[in-house]
């Protein structure tokens, strides 16, 4: 108490000098403006403001959290897996990827953003697991329009 620090002042509209008048729990509560003499709540300096980094808000945290467990179960294909995929595949005509469409295991898929696939399980009536190039995909498929 009775130390001096920057605030910043609502009556004079700036930062100025103030005079701590009272603490609680530690932290400074209620200051003196030196250049206007009212009283008002402690409110930190702009430069203190800045120094702090902000944290994620909850959306960005709750998304943060997504990509994050999105990238640990993303399952890597093995280069190995996908030549001998590419083996079997052969001469086969791939057939476009719609998820209106249904597929059977083994077939051969054109998907527009991941490129060419390999139909390794046929999860239910309408998910299927495709094999791409990098990854692996669980796609909708038999999908009512
Ligand atoms: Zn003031």
């Amino acid at each position: 108490m009775g130390d001096e620090t920057d605030s910043i002042c609502p009556r004079c509209d700036d930062e100025t000098i103030h005079r701590v008048v009272a603490m609680m729990e530690g932290k400074v509560h209620l200051v003196i403006c030196t250049r206007c003499n009212s009283q008002h709540r402690y409110r930190p300096s702009l430069a203190t403001m800045t120094r702090k980094v902000p944290l994620p808000s909850v959306r960005q945290a709750k998304v943060l959290k997504k990509i994050e467990s999105a990238r640990t179960s993303r399952q890597q294909v093995s280069l190995k897996e996908w030549q001998a995929l590419k083996e079997v595949a052969g001469e086969m005509e791939p057939l476009p990827y719609g998820p209106g469409a249904s597929y059977s295991e083994k077939q051969i898929v054109f998907h527009p953003t991941f490129g060419l696939g390999f139909v390794r399980k046929v999860i239910d009536k309408s998910k299927i697991e495709v094999v791409f190039e990098y990854e692996i995909k669980i796609l909708a498929m038999n999908r009512p329009k």
